[in-house]
């Protein structure tokens, strides 16, 4: 995509001086410090800015140096990222910032083939972080960005392609200009988040209306072009809420899958077509277990961005202590179980049991 020089050098500027005037006030902004726009960035993707603000600020007063985060514990830092979701971010981040200490003296590094090797920092967090924290000319295109080009270059590419997302940064390094590299990247995400938004976009206070061949064009309703995603896969499960002696059994959820290594609820598959009290009592006879079943049968529902869990949960109490317990799971006080953090899911479950802060 060919853009003119003069037009280029406007769009750069009002941009910019749009942001200057109109950026919001966000904590991670108060600073600049590689480290938080690495957190912050890391806890924005695929999560609104209102829902992220609480979440930082009590990460970073928790751990207010990569040191802090280093040295703290895998459950500490799911615990303080629980009810933001997807955990693997937290535990990439955790794994990115141990290596920052162990091999970079503590210091994120400064250049894009270090930083982008670290664990889950793809293309958008690199360049948010270089052109950010170390205002180097890099782009950094995430979905807001996408949005705006599309409609300002009237573009029918689908933004749900990779080969899309590469070409949108292919003109983003055209666009980047050599002042700011770091404010000229958030004015267009500040752009996309705050005017050019998805359903309604107010081109009427728009910076760049003048320049934008979508509003032009009058397209800016049906742009971007995007492929609608899959719906989520419907699954049946049935949870097990077994107590014994005041204590709640809580496991482990396997090393890798969904919703990997967090704490949770003893959950089976569950076999639509097999009545679920005889899943109960398969369930009883498999690991041992000489049950009293609560007569509270609770049905709710959760969907995750490619699941959409049925769920079946099941209260009951324990006569004796089991001679073995089901692999990766412990005995939990009761008034110690909202200590341990449990994703969004399972704290439903906890809370149809009764356990609530
Ligand atoms: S004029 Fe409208 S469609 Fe174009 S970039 Fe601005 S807000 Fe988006």
């Amino acid at each position: 995509m060919e853009i003119g020089d003069n037009r280029l050098h406007d769009i750069q500027e009002m941009l910019l001086q749009w942001y200057l005037e109109n950026q919001r006030d966000l904590p991670w902004r108060r600073h600049s410090n590689a480290y938080y726009t690495l957190v912050s960035e890391i806890m924005l993707q695929q999560t609104k800015v209102a829902t992220v603000i609480p979440y930082f600020e009590r990460f970073i007063k928790r751990f207010p140096t990569v040191y802090d985060l280093a040295d703290a514990s895998d459950d500490d830092v799911v615990k303080l990222w629980e009810g933001l979701g997807y955990y693997s971010r937290a535990r990439n981040l955790h794994a990115a910032i141990k290596e920052v200490v162990a091999t970079y003296d503590g210091v994120i590094p400064n250049e894009k083939e270090k930083i982008s090797k670290l664990k889950g920092i793809g293309p958008y967090t690199t360049g948010a972080v270089l052109s950010i924290a170390y205002k180097q000319k890099v782009p950094a295109v995430d979905g807001n960005v996408m949005r705006v080009f599309s409609r300002l270059f009237d573009m029918e590419d689908d933004i749900a392609k990779p080969a899309t997302r590469k070409k949108m940064e292919a003109i983003a390094e055209q666009i980047i200009p050599d002042r700011s590299p770091g404010d000229f990247n958030q004015a267009l995400m500040e752009l996309g988040a705050t005017v050019c938004t998805p359903k309604s976009p107010e081109c009427l206070f728009c910076p760049i209306r003048n320049f934008c061949k979508g509003y032009q064009a009058g397209r800016e309703h049906i742009l971007p072009i995007k492929t609608k995603a899959k719906a989520p896969k419907k699954a049946s499960v049935i949870m097990f809420g077994v107590k014994w002696n005041n204590k709640l059994l809580v496991q482990k959820r396997p090393s890798s899958g969904l919703l990997a290594n967090m704490w949770a609820l003893p959950t089976e598959n569950r076999m639509e077509e097999m009545p679920y009290i005889s899943q109960i009592e398969e369930y009883c006879e498999m690991n041992q277990y000489s049950a009293k079943i609560s007569e509270d049968v609770y049905r709710f529902e959760h969907i995750f961005s490619h699941r959409h869990w049925k769920i079946i949960l099941i209260s009951m109490e324990l006569s004796e202590n089991p001679v073995y317990l089901p692999k990766r799971s412990i005995w939990v006080d009761e008034q110690s179980v909202l200590e341990f953090a449990f994703p969004k899911v399972y704290q439903k479950a906890l809370e149809q049991l009764g356990y609530r802060n």
